[in-house]
């Protein structure tokens, strides 16, 4: 429509990740005529999940990602910029490049901050010293050169205490690393260690046993409430608080970064913030706790899940049949149960497929035990998952 202003759209979408394109693709199959306007600033769409087995080796990095052009929905109108702010009152949000946008409905799903410089010491040294993270794309190509070029030391895997993007990657790349360093026949040289601010290696107890096996039967040394605060690159020093408050230092050879993350500051820093910085959404419907015109889903809003992409898969129809009914004057009737799912990669060819609801009950999807390490589950996570993703969820499909 070429009548209207042009800094006003019916439905304004913060960020075009995995669940902005998934709910405008949703919206736009729904009604092709609606005028939909995604605000995105990023050229490149990544497929983050297969990071982990980029930084295991297993795949480049270059095919998790692809031209966000490629996945704009038809119908949609992009706007390449940064919102820095929201004025809800106004129906309005502000842009970095100057203005603002204003929106019959809004949906904030601008994803999750890495907060890498909480951490002592570390910007500088991320990506060189022996020091890598598979949570960027700019640094998981060298999580695997640490990993094959390793011969003998600690390797250690770090994760921070408060709600991260995919929960299990932490352990993941050092399940990976373990055998990879067992293949090559080198693994009594080195301790493969995990140092975690949580209490244990995984929340939900039926995966957990599984994993608790496997870390006696791996011989991993399993360091936790260890939450990493500073990194001495030069002396390959990491230092962690207890939390008694004293703090612990551990050498290592090489070190795998889970970075702290928090709500972005735009957010917040803004009034459709909670307390804790997250969009503050309801839990079963995801539209705002205040401002009823306004949805959130994905890792940046407070729905109190695992922060994952299949999440998003469960939240995004949720979302937009609450929007559509919301636009239309009708009862919000669809409800998100918190479903999320963790694939476990426990080794090349290894999967527990971890699938839970709000309660930590799990929720499986075949019928037999996904507790299981199973060669199958890999075989979803490492290629049907990428295709389902591509070619279905962005597609608003799946
Ligand atoms: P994102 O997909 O991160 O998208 C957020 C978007 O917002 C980005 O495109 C960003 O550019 C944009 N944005 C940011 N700031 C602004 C702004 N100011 N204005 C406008 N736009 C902005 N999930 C799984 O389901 N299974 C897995 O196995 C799995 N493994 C993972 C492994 C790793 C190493 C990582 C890092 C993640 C993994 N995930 C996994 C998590 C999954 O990728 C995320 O949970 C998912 O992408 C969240 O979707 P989102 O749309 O909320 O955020």
């Amino acid at each position: 429509m070429t009548d209207k202003p042009k800094n006003h759209h019916s439905i304004v979408i913060v960020g075009g990740g995995t669940a902005g394109i998934c709910v405008a693709a949703r919206l736009l199959l729904a009604d092709p005529t609606l005028d939909v306007a995604i605000v995105e600033p990023s050229t490149t769409h990544y497929y983050q999940p297969l990071w982990t087995l980029v930084g295991g080796g297993q795949f480049s990095r270059e095919i998790t990602a692809r031209p966000e052009a490629d996945y704009i929905p038809p119908g949609a109108t992009w706007i390449r910029d940064h919102v820095e702010g929201f004025v809800p009152e106004r129906d309005a949000v502000m842009l970095r490049g100057g203005g603002e946008l204003h929106y019959d409905q809004l949906v904030v799903c601008a994803g999750i901050q890495l907060d890498w410089r909480a951490i002592e010491g570390l910007t500088g040294a991320l990506g060189s010293h022996g020091i890598c993270s598979n949570y960027s794309y700019d640094t998981v190509a060298y999580t695997w050169e640490c990993i094959s070029t390793l011969r003998g030391g600690r390797a250690l895997f770090t994760a921070p205490g408060k709600a991260i993007k995919c929960g299990g990657a932490p352990q993941k790349i050092m399940w990976l690393a373990e055998e990879n360093l067992r293949k090559r026949g080198i693994r009594g040289a080195v301790e493969v260690s995990c140092a975690f601010a949580g209490p244990r290696i995984f929340g939900v107890a039926k995966y957990r046993r599984t994993l608790e096996k496997l870390v006696v039967e791996r011989e991993i040394v399993t360091r936790f409430e260890h939450d990493l605060i500073a990194v001495d690159a030069e002396h390959k020093r990491a230092t962690f608080r207890r939390p008694d408050g004293q703090t612990v230092e551990l050498d290592y050879e090489m070190l795998h970064v889970t970075p702290p993350q928090s709500a972005p500051d735009f957010i917040k820093h803004s009034p459709i913030a909670d307390r804790e910085g997250w969009v503050e959404v309801d839990k079963y419907t995801t539209q705002h706790i205040r401002f009823p015109n306004v949805f959130s889903l994905g890792d940046c809003s407070s729905l109190p899940c695992s922060k994952t992409g299949a999440a998003v898969r469960k939240q995004a129809p949720v979302t937009v049949t609450n929007l559509l009914a919301f636009r239309a004057k009708r009862a919000l009737e669809a409800r998100y149960d918190g479903y999320s799912s963790c694939p476990l990669v426990t080794g090349v060819g290894q999967v527990v497929l971890a699938e839970f609801d709000y309660d930590g009950e799990p929720c499986e999807s075949f019928p037999f035990d996904q507790a299981q390490p199973r060669y199958s589950m890999y075989l979803l996570k490492a290629y049907a998952l990428p295709e389902i993703y591509w070619n279905g969820m962005l597609r608003g499909r799946m």
